[in-house]
């Protein structure tokens, strides 16, 4: 572990239904280094999805007081629902020597981008879009509205490629798992990018 010097904030994004949450963990019980940032939402639990351990699950008046109160590195608006990473424990983590994952949508991955000069982008892709469709109908959480719906913001998130360090395409789990691992144990790295991240504070949008 290095706890000499500020860890790295690494950002995983990507369309939903591509496997970002998977291949996470997968990969993050592999390095002890590596700490994944647990969001606060709006978004009422999931059946077996843990208050605390999936997301801070809080109400629109409590979303809304932190957001006032500067505790979010950033947040966004994704699918009606309100999603934010707290800022401290990011900051207390990188201060510590700690990488950090956040796996956020691609507007909160923009603020980031914004925020946090060093911070490195990974978008996980599809193999194709009929592929995407496949897994998202599978996945059976949602309707056919709700489908199309994601369907239409995926299309909106790939066009964010290009800002993106790194694009992983999701084909074969094990080797797209390799090539995260890769990544966040810095054995890859993108060209510019050296050292520890700093933030510019608050995301009071
Ligand atoms: P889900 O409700 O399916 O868990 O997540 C929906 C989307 O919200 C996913 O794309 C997920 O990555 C994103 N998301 C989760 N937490 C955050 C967050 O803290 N900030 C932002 N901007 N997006 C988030």
């Amino acid at each position: 572990m290095n706890k000499t010097s500020r860890g790295r904030l690494f950002v995983v994004s990507g369309p939903s239904g591509v496997g970002k949450g998977t291949l996470l963990k997968l990969v993050l019980p592999t390095l002890p280094n590596v700490l994944y940032s647990i969001s606060v939402t709006t978004r009422p639990p999931r059946l077996g999805e843990v208050d605390g351990r999936d997301y801070f699950f809080v109400t629109d008046e409590q979303f809304k007081r932190m957001i006032e109160d500067g505790e979010f590195l950033e947040w966004a608006n994704v699918y009606g629902h309100m999603y934010g990473t707290p800022r401290k424990w990011v900051e207390e983590k990188l201060a510590s020597g700690y990488d950090v994952v956040l796996e956020i949508d691609v507007q909160g991955a923009m603020q980031v981008k914004e925020r946090c000069k060093d911070a490195i982008l990974i978008l996980i892709l599809p193999p194709s879009m009929e592929e995407l469709q496949r897994r998202i109908t599978k996945r059976a959480l949602d309707s056919p509205e709700e489908i199309e719906r994601r369907m239409n913001k995926a299309k909106w998130e790939i066009s964010f490629r290009d800002r993106f360090d790194f694009q992983i395409v999701n084909d074969d789990l094990n080797r797209a798992a390799g090539e995260l691992r890769r990544i966040l144990l810095g054995e890859v790295k993108p060209s510019g990018r050296k050292k520890g991240v700093r933030c510019n504070n608050g995301a009071n949008r």
